[in-house]
């Protein structure tokens, strides 16, 4: 029997995060023995954000890295990148010839961006018609995603039914699947931890950065319990040992942000040292990449070829 297929990306736009961790990649790795799993690493959707090579290329190797060390079996899951496969664009423009604007206006990231008055670039208008390629090309059940991506995923429902409307049935339409209590988890400020928020834990943070991220979570206390701090701990305890923790210690942030450090530090400190290991070959690294470039390609090349049929390009 076929597996069910299991499908999520991460932005290169700087080092993944525990936000990242506990909205997509764990639950991600976690579908390894039971699905079909595709990680991809969205290297053309970050290019709304990095616009210096040197940095993109650092981020991408940063992700691989991360993935590697958090067990992601590169035999079990096809690891790829989106630049590696390029039926990824050609499909977005074809979705873009069915999609409205006045559709894409109601998304969010577009409508933050406009509240910002942010002069916006086609490419973050656009952004969740290429994510619906990225999802579409692969026939995947399940979107393991956080709670910001939720509309995206249903824009690519939306994309993927008008077309079958169109031209016939061509793509299955994909289930976003969101962590109740890892929907959203909070940056340092208060807000949703983000990298273009520069409010992030690193996955792979060095003690020393640990703390300062730590000591800089804003203390927004309500009865002397930090809600910031919290909302962070309890992803590392139990909450009801916590609550209690918190409820002693009261008023006294730097105990618990202490304990908090020591807590993340228990954490990080194994992945990063097998995350070292793998940082000592990164061409080999690299060459899982490639080979599940090339494998995710053959997959791509075929449903393309289907999609140029249903569209009636394909003469020949
Ligand atoms: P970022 O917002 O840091 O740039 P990405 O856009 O690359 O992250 O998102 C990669 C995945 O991580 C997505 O599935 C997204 O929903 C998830 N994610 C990102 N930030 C968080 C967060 N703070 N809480 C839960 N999930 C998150």
């Amino acid at each position: 029997m076929n597996k069910k297929i299991s499908l999520s990306g991460i932005q290169p736009s700087g080092r993944p995060h525990i936000g990242n961790y506990f909205g997509m990649m764990k639950q991600l790795i976690s579908h390894q023995e039971e699905f079909d799993v595709y990680a991809l690493i969205v290297d053309y959707h970050a290019m709304k954000s990095v616009r210096n090579p040197a940095e993109m290329k650092e981020n991408i190797i940063n992700v691989v890295l991360d993935y590697l060390a958090l067990g992601l079996d590169s035999k079990k899951v096809t690891f790829f990148k989106q630049s590696d496969v390029s039926e990824h664009t050609e499909l977005c423009w074809i979705f873009d010839t069915i999609t409205t604007m006045p559709y894409l206006m109601r998304a969010h990231a577009f409508k933050d961006a406009q509240a910002k008055n942010k002069e916006i670039d086609v490419g973050t208008f656009n952004y969740p018609v290429l994510m619906a390629a990225d999802i579409l090309l692969y026939n995947p059940d399940i979107i393991p995603v956080g709670a910001d991506q939720k509309q995206h995923v249903e824009i690519s429902r939306n994309i993927a039914e008008k077309f079958n409307n169109t031209f016939g049935e061509t793509f299955k339409l994909p289930e976003a699947m969101i962590m109740k209590e890892m929907a959203v988890i909070p940056g340092t400020d208060g807000r949703k931890m983000s990298k273009s928020y520069n409010n992030t834990i690193p996955l792979f943070a060095e003690y020393e950065e640990i703390k300062k991220c730590v000591m800089s979570i804003v203390t927004d206390s309500g009865g002397g319990i930090p809600q910031n701090v919290f909302a962070i701990h309890k992803l590392f305890r139990n909450e009801n040992e916590l609550k209690k923790i918190y409820e002693e210690k009261a008023g006294k942030y730097k105990e618990l942000k202490e304990m908090l450090i020591e807590d993340l530090e228990k954490f990080i400190a194994p992945l990063r040292e097998r995350r070292k290991e793998f940082a000592k070959d990164i061409p080999k690294a690299l060459a899982v990449l490639r080979e599940g470039g090339e494998k995710a390609k053959k997959v791509a090349s075929k449903k393309m070829d289907e999609i140029r049929e249903k569209i009636g390009v394909k003469v020949y």
